[in-house]
């Protein structure tokens, strides 16, 4: 059997996060009413010119220096011409032979180690309108909200070899653009969009086979289907002797299947040239430095900063980047506790997130800030709180409003002890009072003790569960385990 090796290439479409449209002051923000703002450059009217947005240069900018690839100087707009109901003018305003960003990398990790995912290229180019087919029986209706919203095209090297890389690259690439605030990433609103490039090849050899594009595939999990299913496909087709069509295919995700859509057009189709309403774009050194002094900490270089400073373990320290506020959240509170940051760690990656999950609220929206979490790790640090206290503190806290936004700090404290105070949390730490425990439970429990005596080690548990029960869950563990151990022995 001849074994086969796909080869992945991914074209990924981010929207930036600019308040209007790349070639005029039209608004952008979703789900506004059909057509409410498609703008007389939208739609294209005669004699209307394009003004660039600079915000989306700056975006574009802040993209390429945060994944350490050549910012062009010069970039040159084009015309890709094309006729489509939702493109009135005829062509899309994109970048082609100088793009804004070539070069760069992404680092993904595999089931063999790390692997740098080279980025050939970004380029701006505007969006398209929207085709409209619901209520519109027996007609299609066009909705040019959309046109003219400025992209930033992001195209990885045929670099990926398995659907999981894939998906690892762009999860990636995704936490990437919303950390440095270049794009909101949204899926469902189609802010990062994904086209995948599949081909085989037999494994061993050099030259990369035909390959074919995916379109629609708008999820993470849906990518993968659809390049497992591709390179299944490619594998029976080329196994009976055919031959792979360079083609467009569309990926549907109810039958999880690809179809043909089109056969691939080529660029000469497109006719690309200059657009003559458009200078070409020079940035100036003192633009870009600005942009790159304005860039935060990258969340590698930051994961390896929580690896030596707070001797997180990688996988945690990989959980709190998942996205920045996160990060943000996790080093107030260090600042501010003085319990070790792998509990900390464990906590907002642990306990927090289901609870913030469960109510679908984003950290940076938590009911408990960083403050009062603090002060619930404090308590928990100088044994006030056991774990499972801690857990019903944090769920108190989370429902009770917060006191003194004012003078932070006291206030907010106050409002943990506050709640350890009125809600009697607070736990055994006097050993009298544990050993006194003990005994009531050891004298209630003659046979028990017999049994343990006698070498079953399962009646331990047993009477810790009791002498726990007794306290109303209050005693410090480690106290009553380490005291009930010693007088049975
Ligand atoms: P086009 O402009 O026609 O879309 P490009 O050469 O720009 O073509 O490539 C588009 C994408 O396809 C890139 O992400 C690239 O890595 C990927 N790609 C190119 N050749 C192959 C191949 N043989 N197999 C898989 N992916 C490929
Ligand atoms: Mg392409």
């Amino acid at each position: 059997m001849m074994q086969w090796e796909p080869v992945i290439g991914l074209e990924v479409h981010v929207q930036l996060m600019t308040n209007s449209k790349l070639f005029s002051g039209a608004s952008i923000t979703y789900g506004a009413q059909a057509n409410r703002q498609a703008c007389p450059i939208s739609i294209a009217l005669p004699g209307v010119l394009p003004v660039m947005n600079i915000e989306a240069a700056r975006l574009a900018v802040r993209f390429g220096l945060a994944i350490g690839a050549k910012v062009e100087k010069r970039s040159v707009f084009e015309r890709k011409n094309y006729f489509y109901p939702d493109l009135p003018k005829g062509y899309q305003i994109s970048q082609y032979k100088h793009p804004i960003v070539s070069g760069g990398r992404l680092t993904i990790a595999t089931g063999s180690g790390e692997k740098a995912v080279g980025i050939t290229r970004a380029h701006l180019e505007e969006d398209a309108g929207k085709s409209v087919h619901e209520n519109f029986h027996g007609m299609t209706g066009i909705d040019l909200n959309r046109a003219g919203t400025p992209l930033l095209e992001i195209v990885s090297n045929p670099d990926m070899r398995s659907a999981e890389e894939a998906v690892a690259y762009l999860k990636k690439l995704h936490a990437l653009v919303r950390y440095f605030e270049v794009s909101d990433g949204n899926m469902q609103e189609g802010s990062f969009r994904c086209d995948a490039n599949v081909s085989i090849r037999p494994k061993g050899n050099e030259d990369f086979g035909t390959r074919t594009e995916l379109k629609n595939i708008n999820s993470f999990r849906f990518v993968e289907k659809a390049i497992n299913f591709e390179i299944e496909r490619q594998i029976d087709v080329l196994e009976d002797g055919g031959a792979i069509i360079q083609e467009t295919r569309l990926y549907d995700s109810e039958r999880n299947e690809t179809r043909s859509m089109r056969s691939k057009e080529d660029a000469q189709d497109y006719r690309y040239f200059p657009d003559p309403d458009l200078p070409e774009m020079i940035l100036d050194d003192e633009f870009i430095e600005r942009v790159r002094d304005s860039l935060p900490e990258s969340p590698d270089q930051r994961k390896s900063r929580y690896e030596r400073e707070f001797s997180l373990p990688s996988p945690d320290a990989e959980k709190l980047l998942r996205d920045r506020d996160t990060a943000d959240f996790f080093e107030r509170v260090c600042k501010r506790s003085k319990s070790d940051p792998k509990t900390v760690a464990n906590w907002i990656n642990g306990e927090l997130a289901a609870l913030l999950n469960e109510r679908h609220i984003e950290i940076a929206d938590s009911p408990v800030d960083s403050d009062r979490f603090a002060a619930l790790m404090d308590r928990m640090a100088d044994n006030t709180l056991s774990r499972k206290m801690a857990k019903d503190v944090l769920a108190h806290l989370a429902t009770s409003p917060k006191t003194g936004q004012s003078s932070a700090e006291v206030n907010l404290k106050t409002s943990v002890d506050d709640i350890i105070e009125s809600r009697g949390f607070k736990q055994i730490t006097d050993s009298s009072e544990i050993e006194r425990l003990v005994e009531e439970v050891l004298d209630a429990s003659a046979p028990q003790v017999q049994q343990y005596r006698e070498g079953n080690q399962k009646v331990f548990g047993y009477l810790m569960g009791q002498v726990m029960k007794t306290a109303d869950g209050k005693a410090d563990p480690g106290q009553v385990n380490r005291i009930l151990r010693n007088r049975l022995e």
